[in-house]
């Protein structure tokens, strides 16, 4: 390709709404155009990129034997009715009305829309296992999409989904879906992390996320592991042993009683009162979940990690509550604390932290601003009623431990020990350019899914789901792969493997030679562009570097002693070959 005749513009300056270095550079080297929020153009250089993941994936994905269509990509309600999402999907879903009145949406994810073709067409245990996927762009009203690529609302995304007879072959269809994603990440040249994760919306029971680990600020999840054994999860689904800390409190309170603690309302305060560490104070938390108030209930030096407590409760939704709804909470349940003095209470949701169990002699709020309980212990003291404070002293409630369900709802921390090993965890960020789930019967049973096995009886097909985000995945290697100058594309995705710069394009021998390696090149199969734009030197320059061709060969003055210069954008290594050498060492390196 002539860069003269390239439809890309560089930009002098970063996008003005960019965050992130993959969106800056992708947006400034011209790869991508904004419409709307999260929705882009994928611009001619952007298109080469996302075309080479896809055939990776593709090609992968045949390898292990699933077998590509394409289903389309407006939906309608009924299907979403029969899995029950419709209700519980939230404004993710882009939905819409047609002509007719009739409701539909904008494809987020495939899984009932698979079912209802699966079911049409494998009736009987011959036909199992099938693995089938597609290519597409789905749609995400995303809360937040931001990040450029990373997170849009329009994307790409293959998503592949597994029918088996049993759980035995599901298995085995997820390990080898396992395999071929490593593959892929691997030939795309990303380092990829498989940690174990939670299966949200999509359901399931076990899952896994294939990670790009990064030091940018992109990376959106924490990922836990150790560096002794193979564990690795990310945060929402992370578990850990605590190193030892005070939670027993005798040393500190002799007898159960309500004490005065006027303006702690944070547990910083609450310490530097008392003079105790935070390991004996059981913090109450009010969160909202599917519009309902919940209370967690944890240690507080450590923190509740929203999803495993959402998933605690059975929900889709969660969010911290407001002042205004522990307001309205309080005066429901006849109480006036505000934040920091409360504590639980009969007929709210209480989830605690499993590693409440183990706290004694502690101190707790008691929805009564200004006071505390403490020397408190579960077995004795935990839900107070208004009307028993009002009188000075706190109803011992003996049934309270049955009102609280105990689950692991804490965020493990940098430091804690391995679930598997007993080794310090490190932490790091990660981008999520894929997944695997478990799915089991979780669409096929409601959607009556099923075929008949050689008894004749039926049952519905054992699924697997397996996503891995196109568009994303370009995002996170050019996280994983650039500099101060611009991206550096690992050559198994770059948009073109080669530039050729002649450094003045009216000087004829440079034009000649430049001419002549990207003919060379060109029928030895190399993806060349020859930069033959009257612009100075130093421009070409810039853009090879923003634009992050691995290759850049320059046809400048050297070439009257007959050499050109040799670039590699990965490592800024520079060698002085005549232009045989030069195509010599492109091909033998690129192809
Ligand atoms: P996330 O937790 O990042 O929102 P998800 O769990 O919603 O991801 P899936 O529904 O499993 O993701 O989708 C499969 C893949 O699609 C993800 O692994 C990711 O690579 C990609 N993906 C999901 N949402 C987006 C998005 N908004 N923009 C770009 N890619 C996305
Ligand atoms: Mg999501």
């Amino acid at each position: 390709m002539k860069m003269s005749k390239m439809f890309v513009q560089t930009l002098r300056e970063y996008p003005s709404d960019a965050e992130v270095i993959s969106h800056k550079m992708l947006g400034r080297a011209g790869f991508i155009k904004k419409l709307a929020p999260g929705v882009y153009t994928y611009q001619p250089l952007m298109w080469k990129v996302l075309k080479k993941i896809e055939n990776i994936v593709r090609e992968e994905m045949d390898r292990a034997e699933a077998q590509e269509l394409l289903m389309p990509f407006v939906q309608p309600k009924e299907l979403w009715e029969e899995s029950g999402r419709w209700e519980v999907y939230g404004k993710e879903l882009m939905r819409l009305k047609d002509r007719h009145d009739r409701d539909m949406c904008l494809g987020p994810t495939h899984e009932e829309i698979i079912t209802s073709v699966a079911r049409d067409g494998l009736k009987s245990y011959k036909q199992l296992p099938v693995n089938l996927y597609q290519i597409q762009s789905k749609f995400r009203d995303e809360i937040r999409p931001r990040y450029g690529l990373l997170r849009g609302r329009e994307f790409i995304m293959k998503d592949a989904y597994s029918f088996d007879l049993d759980e035995a072959g599901l298995d085995k269809e997820y390990e080898n879906m396992a395999r071929a994603y490593k593959r892929i990440f691997e030939r795309c040249g990303l380092d990829t992390k498989m940690v174990q994760s939670d299966s949200g919306a999509i359901g399931g029971s076990v899952s896994h996320e294939f990670m790009v680990i990064t030091d940018t600020d992109a990376g959106e999840n924490d990922v836990f592991y150790c560096n002794d054994c193979d564990y690795s999860a990310n945060s929402n689904h992370a578990v850990s042993n605590l190193p030892e800390a005070v939670v027993d409190g005798k040393d500190y309170f002799k007898e159960t009683k309500i004490i005065d603690t006027p303006n702690t309302h944070s547990i910083e305060e609450l310490c530097k009162f008392l003079n105790i560490p935070a390991s004996i104070i059981l913090k109450t938390l009010v969160y909202i979940v599917d519009k309902k108030p919940v209370l967690a209930l944890i240690r507080a030096d450590k923190t509740v990690e929203e999803t495993k407590l959402m998933n605690a409760v059975g929900g889709i939704d969660i969010r911290i509550a407001s002042s205004a709804e522990i307001a309205e909470l309080m005066a429901e349940h006849g109480f006036e604390a505000v934040p920091g003095f409360i504590g639980p209470m009969k007929d709210v949701k209480i989830i605690a932290d499993e590693t409440v169990k183990d706290m004694k002699n502690f101190v707790v709020g008691i929805n009564q601003t200004d006071k505390h309980l403490v020397g408190a212990n579960l077995e004795d003291c935990l839900i107070c009623h208004p009307e028993a404070l009002a009188e000075g002293s706190h109803e011992i409630l003996r049934s309270a431990q049955n009102d609280i369900e105990f689950t692991d709802i804490r965020l493990v921390e940098r430091g804690e020990f391995c679930p598997q090993c007993g080794k310090p965890l490190q932490v790091t960020k990660g981008i999520e350019v894929g997944n695997i789930f478990k799915l089991g019967t979780k669409y096929s049973k409601p959607m009556n899914a099923v075929y008949t096995d050689i008894n004749g009886k039926t049952h519905p097909y054992v699924m697997g789901c397996y996503g891995i985000g196109i568009s994303r995945t370009a995002a996170a290697a050019v996280e994983a792969h650039y500099d101060e100058y611009g991206i550096k594309w690992p050559i198994a995705i770059a948009p073109y493997h080669v530039v050729i710069v002649p450094v003045n394009i009216k000087d004829e021998l440079q034009m000649k030679v430049a001419n002549e390696m990207y003919e060379a090149l060109k029928s030895a199969g190399i993806e060349v562009v020859l930069d033959d734009r009257d612009e100075r030197a130093g421009v070409k320059f810039k853009d090879a570097d923003l634009i992050g061709f691995p290759y850049r060969v320059t046809v400048g003055k050297t070439i009257n002693e007959g050499f050109v210069e040799y670039k590699v954008r990965e490592t800024g290594e520079q060698e002085k070959y005549t232009p045989q050498e030069a195509v010599d060492n492109l091909i033998k390196n690129i192809l």
